[in-house]
């Protein structure tokens, strides 16, 4: 092991053989934490912070760090003189309740998981010994950085597996564990979130919002799958890097949040300008559709039209939101349902997106509702097929 940079509390080391790298704070006397630089966040202001801001998941520089400290920022915040850091952090753990709470915490070790290893994310459901059920996602790629962290964190815990990524994951733990199909782990673990949040529908439409789309039909009579579409959360995150050359899932909803849908989304009352339109007229008529007009407007200012990357962005969610919702709503009318479900990662954290989707639910009729820990629908309902102790064959 050899230590290349140091700085603030902390120390980034490579690894020569392995060529993995490992950061950790100088407080833990040169021992390691049990993480990998992926799911490190590091700050910095100066030159003797590029180590850490070339090994680590997320850069954050305060307001007036050094320009090459910026340039490699994937993120801003406030300036050392005002508690800048500090406020980043507090920041994230008011967004990130469920993470902030590590199995360290309560000493407890975890006997049962369940792991929903999908195409972007790894979620994990798991109950310590006497103890409640809570939840962790981990980033899919690298997935043996995820196979680090549950070997580490749970050596002893039964599991049971799900999700295209599943099999991968497991040859990669190398130990024996249960398995169940990803539909119904994630309309079983949708069904029991709704119970803990005191719904009973007999029958509703369950849409998972993950990298792609998956629609599914839930009624007393069991669970089918309905459809689907390619556009969901993946496609956020592939166009983000097309079109603003960012693939931070926070940034681009934080970014997004900021922006204006006008610039670039052409709506029904654009086209109909002064009259009244047959349909309401703040439907989109047409995603990106208005960036020509646009162009020509401005233009015709003696102007070269804008488009920032806010704008680009909130467009960009809104058009998922809207295709989401569209195909949704369309399955729940095939299938004699008024509730739709919407759940998925997609949706975490992501106030463009949810009031996309529920305008659109609304506006066509429908009625939508977002499962609260809707992402870990797969994963809890994978820790409830988990074949009761003693009866494992
Ligand atoms: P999957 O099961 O296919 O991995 P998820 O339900 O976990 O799908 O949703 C993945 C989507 O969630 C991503 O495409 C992205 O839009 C969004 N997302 C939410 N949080 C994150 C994150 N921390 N990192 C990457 N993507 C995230
Ligand atoms: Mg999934």
């Amino acid at each position: 092991m050899r230590a290349d940079s140091a700085a603030g509390g902390f120390r980034a080391a490579l690894d020569s053989r392995t060529r993995r790298a490992i950061i950790y704070p100088k407080s833990a006397g040169g021992r390691h934490v049990g993480c990998e630089p992926a799911e490190v966040t590091v700050f910095g202001d100066h030159l003797n912070d590029l180590g850490l801001f070339v090994l680590a998941g997320r850069k954050v520089a305060v307001a007036n760090a050094h320009e090459r400290i910026a340039e490699l920022a994937d993120e801003r915040t406030a300036s050392n003189d005002e508690d800048g850091v500090a406020r980043y952090i507090n920041h994230v753990l008011a967004r990130e309740p469920a993470a902030a709470a590590p199995k360290e915490e309560t000493g407890l070790a975890i006997v049962k998981a369940g792991i929903d290893a999908g195409g972007t994310l790894v979620k994990i459901a798991y109950e310590e010994n006497g103890g409640e059920i809570r939840y962790v996602k981990l980033a899919s790629d690298p997935l043996e950085a995820a196979a680090a962290w549950i070997r580490s964190r749970m050596p002893e815990a039964r599991l049971c597996m799900t999700g295209g990524r599943a099999s991968r994951l497991l040859g990669l733990l190398e130990r024996s564990a249960e398995s169940v199909s990803e539909f119904e782990a994630t309309c079983e673990g949708a069904k029991r979130l709704l119970e803990q949040d005191g719904k009973s529908w007999d029958r509703f439409l369950l849409a998972n919002v993950g990298t792609g789309t998956s629609i599914h039909i839930v009624g007393g009579d069991g669970a089918a799958r309905v459809g689907g579409t390619g556009v969901g959360g993946g496609t956020i995150l592939g166009l983000a890097r097309l079109l603003a050359g960012t693939a931070d899932f926070e940034s681009i909803v934080r970014a997004a949040q900021a922006g204006i849908r006008d610039t670039a989304d052409l709506k029904v009352s654009h086209i109909y300008e002064g009259a009244i339109p047959p349909i309401d007229g703040n439907l989109t008529a047409s995603n990106f559709g208005r960036v020509e007009e646009t162009i020509r407007r401005s233009a015709g200012l003696g102007q070269s039209a804008e488009f920032p990357v806010e704008d680009v962005l909130a467009s960009v969610i809104g058009m998922v939101g809207e295709t989401v919702a569209t195909v949704s709503v369309h399955a729940a009318g095939q299938h004699d349902a008024q509730v739709i479900v919407y759940i998925g990662s997609s949706f975490e954290w992501n106030e463009p997106l949810k009031e996309a989707v529920a305008s659109y639910t609304r506006f066509r009729g429908a009625e939508p509702y977002f499962a609260p820990n809707g992402a870990f629908s797969g994963a809890l309902g994978a820790l409830l097929a988990l074949v009761p102790e003693g009866k494992a064959t």
